[in-house]
């Protein structure tokens, strides 16, 4: 019959005990000891190494002997051999041990990462951190770009779209992109939602970036020397860039990089302090529709 689960036991080790007489037969050197490894087990996988124990046979008239009525001299002749040549245990008696470990380890692992990465990313684990208005701004400028509302547009806007619209991958379709400009005084904040931009090669998305600066030169500002220009696919910011930070890999952006572009750093809910000389966002509304 196979128990479900118990205590099982292998063989670890045979050794000769030197210096050893038996007290039966008095036959000096006659003892071979071997010493066994249990374990707990669970349907036959072992699961916990328990402990070790060793028994002893007279070669010269074949009595054998369990640990606990060693002799003094087979005991400590036991002693050295485990100091010189100990009795190891296989690695497979702990095999369930570990594959019930690894999973706890990679749990441990995956929420010290988290908190890692929330801290270095400065988002707020609890109501008790003050929470940096300036996300609170970024994040409602880029909800209005998929928000899909059209306001009247304003000629940064406009002159961008024709801009851009006129030296883009053709298979993006230009009439799904949306534009959102902001000024603040010298800063010009550029935000695009480019939602089928999978299109484009992660490698080549960066010269979306070129051609906006490019465009937005172009236009000649007056008083505007600051862009920070950000770039959203469908799901996540895929580029971003500011007047001192970048990212430009295409595949993910840290969109908080945008940040400066709002003056101040404020702990508060309120987001009237920040005077925008406008706020526009468009979407291009030529696409005609040839459906009846
Ligand atoms: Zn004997």
């Amino acid at each position: 019959m196979i128990f479900f689960y118990g205590l099982r036991s292998s063989k670890l080790k045979e050794r000769k005990l030197s210096n050893t007489k038996c007290p039966y037969c008095q036959e000096e050197n006659s003892f071979i000891a071997t010493t066994f490894g249990k374990y707990f087990h669970f349907f036959l996988i072992p699961i916990i190494p328990i402990s070790k124990t060793s028994v002893a046979e007279c070669s010269h008239c074949k009595k054998t002997y369990a640990e606990k009525e060693f002799s003094e001299d087979m005991m400590n002749s036991l002693i050295r051999a485990n100091s010189t040549n100990p009795a190891k245990r296989p690695l497979w008696h702990g095999i369930g041990c570990m594959l019930l470990i690894i999973p706890v380890f990679i749990i441990i692992g995956l929420v010290i990462f988290s908190l890692i990465y929330h801290t270095t990313n400065d988002v707020p684990l609890s109501t008790s951190m003050p929470l940096d208005n300036r996300r609170t701004l970024l994040d409602k400028d880029i909800d209005k770009l998929s928000e899909n509302k059209v306001f009247e547009s304003d000629s940064i806007t406009l002159l961008l779209r024709n801009c851009i619209t006129g030296y883009l991958n053709p298979e993006i379709d230009r009439n799904t992109i949306k534009y959102l400009t902001k000024r603040n005084k010298n800063k010009l904040l550029i935000l695009l939602e480019i939602r089928d931009i999978k299109k484009i090669e992660a490698k080549s998305r960066k010269q979306l970036i070129n051609l906006i600066e490019t465009c937005v030169e172009g236009m000649n500002l007056d008083n505007t020397d600051q862009f920070f220009i950000g770039i959203e696919g469908k799901y996540n910011t895929v580029l971003v860039k500011t007047p001192v930070d970048q990212d430009l890999g295409g595949r993910f952006a840290d969109k908080y990089k945008l940040l400066d572009f709002y003056d101040t750093r404020k702990v508060s809910d309120s987001i009237s302090d920040i005077r925008v000389d406008s706020i526009r966002v468009i979407q291009d509304s030529t696409r005609v529709n040839p459906t009846p």
